[in-house]
């Protein structure tokens, strides 16, 4: 055997897939008595597994990036005449596609101005972490080197985003991790009882001041930067409550703090009717990263997008042969990913698909609520737009999380019925009990009520 055989055998793609993948996030002992899972096929909103079996996907791809739905023609023919036309050039030179799609981005966000290519979250992130020190080595002596994040938010699997990474379970054997990230306290109203001195009234203000309280403790002139989610994601689908954000404007504006929206999840449609999830708050970031939603996964693009009063400190006094932000990213540079990204902005936009999103997240919302009603497991329903989560609590008076088991007992079993959804909380190990929707933003209300009802029959089935 050459190991050469056709993308039709299934069993052979099998077998080398257990012999030479090495999948991401999951443990792989069971592989050595059940197959893995091998996605074959995608249209709209729906998958094939190597089995033939259809699974409605409510978590668009797994991990809430193919926006637009899958086999989109168009997308695919953009990208193949772009790769014919010009593939890769390093972006130290320009792009038709990189040009064009940049253009139209901006015109979405008042006040940015530039665009930097990477091709994952992670990188875009750390292009923005890397500014912040630079910045401080420029501007300050090389004080406010310090980067704030905070607990329960995620930006990305490499040491430094990780640095920044308030989800201790994925943190825990990875360390040391980098200096000057410092953390913050989370926003979560449903979980505020666990943060000392959290008030009834106004937990919004307060949640924000405890931000403040952390730059007083550092030191207003080491602090350079706040990172922060619009709505935190894997942390456990978390909006924060009213009063927040523009608190957190004021204490950045106060101590010349620079804001970083990472907008990797919520970014480009994924909350309904704005482009970012930052633009429902009526803040001004500094920087916004994003990645998924950006070409729905067709291609891999990702983006830091950035003022021009901060590219400004990297153009101004060309004299100094330090003065410019050296660094790079290969594939930051490949074309597929703007040619995808730009017939991808043009199709939320030609099928109003914000507006879809706000509709079919408000029917989501809807349904997850009316399931509180008959399944007391159910604690909290939050969310924006077709980004939502339903928290499973064994108590509602405690809040006492259900063993992460069981929520994956309730996944396994929509997996069954034909429905992808996804569990999250990634907090505390042993606490992923949130269960998660994210479906394309195309979703029909027959395809919200088959995700619900699957929710239903599988709540009723584990717990009875
Ligand atoms: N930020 C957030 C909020 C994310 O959810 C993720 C990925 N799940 C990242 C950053 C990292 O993105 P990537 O996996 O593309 O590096």
């Amino acid at each position: 055997m050459d190991g050469t055989f056709n993308e039709n055998d299934l069993s052979r793609i099998v077998e080398a897939d257990r012999a030479h993948i090495w999948h991401h996030l999951i443990q792989h002992k069971p592989f050595e008595t059940n197959d893995p899972r091998i996605i074959v096929e995608g249209k709209g909103m729906r998958v094939w597994d190597q089995k033939g079996k259809e699974h409605l996907d409510a978590v668009s791809g797994g991990v809430w990036t193919v926006n637009v739905g899958y086999g989109r023609e168009s997308i695919c023919k953009a990208v193949y005449d772009q790769l014919m036309k010009l593939c890769y050039f390093a972006q130290s030179a320009g792009s038709i596609p990189g040009s064009i799609f940049a253009k139209k981005l901006i015109s979405k966000m008042p006040g940015m101005s530039r665009v930097y290519y990477t091709n994952s979250g992670s990188e875009a992130n750390e292009k923005a972490f890397k500014m912040v020190r630079q910045i401080a080595h420029k501007r300050y002596g090389g004080r406010k080197t310090k980067i704030l994040y905070r607990d329960r938010d995620y930006h990305g699997s490499t040491l430094a985003a990780m640095s920044a990474g308030g989800q201790d379970e994925r943190n825990m054997q990875y360390g040391p991790f980098a200096p000057d990230f410092v953390r913050v306290p989370h926003c979560m109203e449903y979980r505020k009882h666990e943060l000392d001195g959290a008030p009834d009234a106004n937990f919004g203000e307060w949640a924000a001041d405890q931000i403040e309280a952390v730059i007083l403790r550092e030191g207003p002139d080491t602090v350079g930067a706040l990172c922060l989610e619009p709505v935190t994601a894997g942390g456990g689908v978390i909006e924060a409550p009213e009063g927040y954000w523009q608190r957190v404007q004021e204490i950045c504006t106060k101590y010349d703090i620079l804001l970083h929206i990472d907008e990797v999840v919520c970014g480009v449609g994924r909350t309904g009717t704005e482009w970012f999830g930052y633009q429902h708050y009526g803040i001004r970031p500094d920087f916004v990263t994003m990645a998924k939603g950006v070409a729905s996964g067709y291609a891999a693009i990702a983006c830091m997008v950035t003022t021009e009063e901060v590219f400004a400190m990297f153009k101004d006094d060309a004299d100094d042969p330090m003065n410019y932000f050296r660094d790079i990213s290969t594939f930051g540079g490949c074309t597929a990913g703007p040619a995808a990204a730009i017939e991808n902005l043009r199709i939320i936009e030609n099928e109003n698909l914000l507006a879809n999103c706000t509709g079919m997240g408000a029917r989501l919302d809807a349904n997850l609520r009316a399931l509180m009603d008959k399944h007391k497991v159910i604690g909290d329903v939050r969310g924006k737009g077709l980004f939502q989560g339903a928290e499973l609590v064994l108590d509602r008076d405690s809040k006492e999380p259900v063993p992460e088991k069981q929520a994956q007992a309730v996944v396994a079993d929509c997996m069954a019925q034909g429905v992808i959804i996804g569990v999250t909380n990634r907090s505390v190990p042993g606490r992923n009990n949130t269960l998660c929707f994210s479906p394309a933003l195309i979703a029909s209300p027959d395809d919200i009520d088959q995700i619900t009802d699957a929710v239903d029959g599988a709540l009723g089935r584990v717990f009875g």
